[in-house]
């Protein structure tokens, strides 16, 4: 062979050599491309799986791409998210991630944590120590990105002259304040307490000692009230008592009680508190607070509510009077003989409770009341029953400030403001009705501003003012 040949032979092998190489790596790469495809049908890129946010922060949703094919057709595939975070709510969320690709879905499931790491800021206004080395004032506040204020959650410490502020918020988060020697002083007097009403309002005669005053220093803690000034309370007029209490830095603070002493008889103002269509469920609540401020009431009852209840107005000193049994205007008004019925029913109640045979009445509607005259059949039958009333031995009562607690009030704040705008120079007979709530609810503030006004409470009595309202039937 030449060698010219030799070499055309050399070249011929080459280029199959090269051939081959090149269609075997072509089948290589596509089996590869393919298995590829088999074994990755979805490419997903920048899912970062469970992830954890900073309270408040944002979640825009995983921005990720999911691909499926093979490396030479490789197509997007569709991506839907169900759920939403919510970064204002602390903990784990879910939310769901459905991926549409060759006809077939799957799902991912992506655990989100919300969490708070922002600790909570102190800021401080001022700080001392006593002289004696307890923590005077420290005025600060604390203010949490999550909690809010939580002022009140801090643990105050004096070490080492140190006043160290410690507090964690509701995530574990902890901020700690430390405030180098702080002054040393005491400014303020001791805080003086009164037992009791800070105005005592007595008729003449009635007893009354006084209850005292409680003194307690920032600094000194318990500290002993020296009480000034003298009452009497057979002689009517108006009393003060004062009561000082002095620190170990001859801080000084003085506080006063008044006490109004009322001779009643002199036409002095005078407030009957009086209860409608009771006992109910409320009336105990009501009795808690006249005993709480000794004031004593009327009650015109029914035959409704518990027995026990009627018997503790009698038994704390209330006037237990009648109302009606039925109050229902169609019968009571329809003859005397209806209307005396019904009254029999409840007098019996109360004398049965009480053993008290109550000749004290409210007409239901009050005196003056026309719906009568619906049903009575045009014999006028409250002019009779007023008649009636003076024969038998009984006594009517209206009223003359009226709470309209029956009427457009219905909240506590209502009523007691219909109340004390309306109180009269002298006798004020107030109605009211107990088996309302919010009118109850409003007793103790008018009972307290009749007390700071200069006003006495009384239970009425068969020689009580009777206001009167006439009658138009
Ligand atoms: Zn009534």
């Amino acid at each position: 062979m030449s060698s010219k040949k030799k070499r055309v032979k050399k070249n011929y092998k080459r280029k199959h050599l090269m051939v081959f190489i090149f269609i075997v790596s072509l089948i290589l790469l596509g089996v590869l491309g393919y298995f590829k495809c088999i074994k990755n049908q979805l490419n997903l890129k920048g899912y970062n799986g469970d992830i954890t946010i900073n309270y408040k922060g944002k979640y825009n949703g995983d921005d990720f791409t999911a691909c499926y094919g093979n490396m030479f057709d490789c197509k997007k595939a569709k991506i839907k998210r169900i759920g939403d975070i919510d970064t204002s709510k602390l903990g784990k969320q879910k939310v769901t991630y459905e991926i549409e690709y060759n006809g077939k879905k799957k799902k991912i499931v992506q655990e989100v944590e919300i969490v708070d790491k922002e600790k909570p800021v102190i800021k401080v206004e001022s700080a001392s120590i006593c002289p004696n080395g307890k923590i005077n004032t420290v005025n600060f506040t604390v203010t949490d990105n999550y909690d809010g204020d939580i002022t009140d959650k801090a643990k105050v410490e004096y070490k080492d002259n140190k006043i160290i502020i410690t507090v964690s918020d509701s995530s574990k988060n902890e901020a700690v304040k430390e405030i180098k020697d702080p002054v040393k002083e005491d400014k303020d007097g001791p805080v003086i307490t009164l037992n009791g009403n800070r105005v005592v309002s007595l008729r003449v005669n009635d007893s009354y000692e006084d209850e005292g005053a409680k003194a307690e220093d920032k600094c000194d803690g318990e500290v002993k009230v020296k009480t000034e000034g003298s009452f009497n309370t057979s002689v009517a007029g108006s009393y003060t008592i004062t009561y000082t209490a002095k620190d170990s830095s001859n801080n000084e603070s003085t506080e006063e009680r008044i006490i109004n002493v009322y001779d009643v008889n002199s036409g002095e103002r005078v407030v009957y508190l009086t209860f409608d269509d009771g006992p109910s469920q409320y009336t105990g609540k009501l009795l808690d607070v006249l005993k709480k401020y000794n004031v004593k009431a009327t009650f015109f009852v029914t035959t409704n509510g518990p027995d026990d209840i009627i018997k503790r107005e009698y038994n704390e000193g209330h006037t237990v009077a009648l109302h009606t049994a039925t109050h229902v205007y169609s019968y009571l008004y329809s003859s005397v003989d209806s209307y005396f019925e019904d009254l029999n029913a409840v007098q019996y109640r109360v004398k049965n409770l009480t053993g008290l045979n109550s000749t004290m009445v409210r007409f239901p509607g009050g005196s003056s009341n026309m719906i009568s005259a619906n049903y009575d059949g045009g014999i006028h039958i409250m002019s009779i029953l007023v008649d009636e009333f003076e024969k038998r031995g009984y006594q009517y009562y209206d009223w003359n400030v009226d709470s309209d607690d029956a009427g457009s009030a219905t909240t506590a704040d209502e009523v007691y403001n219909n109340v004390v705008s309306t109180l009269k120079e002298g006798s004020s007979v107030v109605l009211q009705h107990d088996i309302k709530e919010y009118s109850v609810d409003a007793v103790e503030r008018i009972i307290q501003y009749g007390q700071a006004n200069g006003y006495t409470f009384d239970k009425l009595t068969p020689s009580s003012p009777k206001a009167h309202h006439g009658v138009n039937n």
